[in-house]
């Protein structure tokens, strides 16, 4: 049996893909690679010889080709990938931690917080946490509030994508697991480049008129 593994997260830097027997690792270069918003790609690396020739002809049959530009967009990411990935996670954490201790937040869903489920399994397997994470509000805030809490925000924009430079905010409107409806009350958090201290302050103020 073979294992494919969406490694876009961990921009395949903070989880070892091959090293965790994964055969196939996938990444949207889109997000961290790309790094500015303005590339679609994404990579295909397989392990050894065998994983490769698994793959076969796929890519050339489904008429998958890259352009030139869009590799020298890549690889000029790479450049700056250290640097973006170390502000990003510092930033990230201190915007995570700084969120579960407000009032009208229930739990913050950060990997590397010892609060958030799942988190042994970040921990063995890990060795950093990047930009993007989620967090609920508290029963008694109604979706219309969250609403009123991301119209707020001024630093954060409105999006879906994320590894760019700008810090983005997106409600999930629909969001079941068994036992819980989450539904419009958890906020996906994409942190960027700008100053830490300015998006806490941007949450703050947006939770104060929510
Ligand atoms: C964005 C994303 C993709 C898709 O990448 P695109 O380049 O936007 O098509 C795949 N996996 C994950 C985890 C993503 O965040």
């Amino acid at each position: 049996m073979a294992v494919a593994l969406d490694n876009t997260y961990a921009a395949g830097i903070m989880f070892d893909a091959f090293v965790h027997d994964v055969d196939v690792s996938i990444q949207a270069l889109t997000k961290y690679v790309g790094g500015h918003s303005d590339l679609l790609l994404g990579s295909v690396s397989a392990r050894n010889q065998q994983a490769y020739e698994n793959l076969g002809p796929v890519y050339r049959q489904l008429g998958l080709a890259v352009s030139p530009d869009d590799c020298s967009l890549a690889l000029r990411g790479l450049q700056t990938l250290a640097v973006r990935l170390e502000q990003l996670e510092k930033s990230t954490l201190q915007i995570a931690e700084w969120l579960t201790n407000h009032s009208k937040i229930e739990t913050v869903f950060h990997p590397a917080l010892p609060t958030c489920p799942g988190h042994e399994h970040w921990k063995r397997d890990f060795s950093g946490s990047t930009s993007v994470f989620s967090f609920l509000f508290k029963d008694n805030i109604t979706p219309a509030q969250v609403e009123t809490f991301i119209d707020s925000l001024e630093l954060f924009y409105i999006g879906l994508s994320w590894g760019g430079v700008n810090s983005l905010a997106v409600v999930y409107p629909d969001v079941e697991r068994p036992g819980k409806d989450h539904s419009g009350k958890l906020v996906r958090l994409k942190i960027g480049l700008e100053q830490a201290e300015d998006l806490v302050t941007d949450l703050e103020n947006a939770l104060a008129k929510c």
